[in-house]
């Protein structure tokens, strides 16, 4: 099968062209000026942008957390995300207590692979590192599962201690694996959540105000140290606030292999949205800070103080107790409202997977905020390249899997749950105005998104085996 994109302007992390593209046999075949069509089927992208597949390297479908879980699964998740004009993601397989890496990896293939429709593949979270575990890590490279994840806060849940990350850090850093962390001091934020329900303090602002920023730039620059000392890569997942980012220059500026991802709600958002009476809606972690935090989070994402954009799309209901119709059928599940009588119980995560690089584009690029080779960098290029999945994925290039997505610059929308597929009842950008769509989106050569239609079906998705020894950007 072959399609030909005509006229349009193709944008990568570095350059922006005029080109036709053609696509054959699921890979980018050709690029260039006045392509024949040669019994392809033709779409004309005149006046509009072609862009490679947005790659999300932070998702959680189908958590169990805080309860419940997440309400998005692999087939819902995929779905949003392709309208978003993302086309791939890496989720966290989470070790369950007692559990091997193997038999973490086999509960998420169960989890997926029958549902999902976008190519994937996993991080796997350590929560229980045995010395048997320990020893499995370097089994996972060869295996196609390249990055692991700690987790410095979540007391008595997910945290390991600085011998545990200390190790892993080694570890995988000897097998060619990239470490990920969780960075908040989880004992200091223990004491405060303690102290702030004991006092009554139970309102959902005292969520991130028991998780202050200094928990997470202390966290930050211990994680940057270590990794300094096992001389190991280090990815610092969901950095929020300025002095977070100034410990990974602070790393970066000596030389070491650190980097940093920031999400994208954590540029719009601040303590304020907790405090609305809906603000059980902005509850993650961490939290979201302030505006000047915004600021300082656009600026690294500008000076390459932080290299990926990600969502970690973890969406809940906000009120579980009444049902949402999805694809016809009604949906519950518990959410928000589990923490009604305590910001301690609110399930922790938001929605984003669809909306990442539509407001981006709208509140990012119309804005002057960041270029869209830019947004191309740190939404699609840099992911693919850090997690071992480049060129494969994350450019225009001939040979890459055609996982394309033709963007509309001039197409508008008014956002908000009504508008967006994430199978969840709120949208934290609700009444924002788009301007600037993915018309059609692309997956291997297969138009999974033409305009309102959706062609994914369950199973189309392919795990993806990432290579290791990738890349520091
Ligand atoms: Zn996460």
């Amino acid at each position: 099968m072959k399609t030909l994109i005509q006229n349009g302007t193709l944008v990568t992390a570095s350059d922006t062209f005029q080109a036709d593209l053609l696509m054959a046999d699921g890979k980018i075949a050709l690029l260039g000026r006045g392509l024949p069509a040669d019994g392809a089927q033709v779409f004309d992208a005149r006046g509009k942008f072609v862009l490679p597949g947005g790659i999300d390297v932070h998702t959680h479908l189908d958590l169990p957390f805080g309860g419940t879980k997440a309400s998005d699964d692999f087939y819902s998740g995929h779905k949003a995300a392709a309208f978003g004009g993302t086309t791939c993601h890496l989720d966290f397989a989470m070790q369950s207590k007692g559990e091997t890496l193997r038999q973490t990896l086999d509960n998420w293939h169960k989890k997926s692979d029958a549902k999902a429709v976008l190519d994937y593949g996993f991080h796997v979270g350590i929560t229980d590192l045995t010395p048997a575990v320990l020893a499995e890590i370097p089994t996972l490279a060869a295996e196609g599962v390249t990055s692991i994840k700690l987790f410095l806060a979540y007391k008595n849940v997910l945290q390991v201690d600085d011998t545990t990350f200390f190790k892993s850090l080694l570890q995988a850093g000897e097998a060619g694996m990239l470490t990920m962390v969780h960075a908040e001091n989880g004992d200091a934020i223990q004491i405060l959540v303690d102290k702030a329900v004991a006092e009554g303090r139970v309102a959902p602002e005292w969520h991130a105000l028991t998780r202050p920023a200094w928990a997470e730039a202390e966290a930050t620059m211990r994680a940057v140290a270590l990794a300094g000392m096992a001389g190991a890569p280090l990815y610092v997942v969901h950095v929020t606030n300025g002095m977070a980012v100034d410990q990974i220059a602070y790393g970066r500026e000596r030389g070491l292999n650190v980097m940093g991802e920031t999400c994208v709600q954590y540029f719009f958002f601040s303590l304020d949205n907790l405090r609305q009476p809906d603000g059980a809606k902005w509850v993650c972690s961490p939290p979201m800070r302030t505006a000047a935090d915004n600021a300082a989070l656009w600026d690294a994402i500008r000076g390459n103080q932080l290299q990926v954009i990600s969502t970690d799309h973890c969406p809940f209901l906000y009120d579980g107790t009444k049902p949402i119709m999805y694809e016809g059928r009604p949906f519950s599940l518990p959410g928000k409202e589990l923490g009604r009588s305590s910001f301690a119980k609110i399930p922790n995560g938001v929605p984003g997977i669809e909306d990442r690089m539509l407001i981006l584009w709208s509140h990012g690029v119309n804005q002057g905020r960041l270029s869209l080779n830019r947004l191309v960098e740190v939404c699609c290029t840099n992911p693919a390249k850090i997690f071992g999945l480049y060129p494969q994925k994350g450019t225009l290039a001939v040979g890459s899997d055609a996982d394309v997505v033709i963007w509309d610059p001039a197409a508008t929308r008014t956002y908000g749950v009504a508008a967006s597929h994430q199978r969840t009842d709120y949208n934290l950008y609700e009444g924002w105005e788009l301007r600037g769509l993915p018309e059609k989106v692309f997956l291997r050569g297969n138009l999974l998104v033409d305009g309102d239609t959706w062609n994914g079906e369950p199973g189309g998705g392919q795990w993806l085996r990432r290579g290791a020894h990738a890349p520091i950007v």
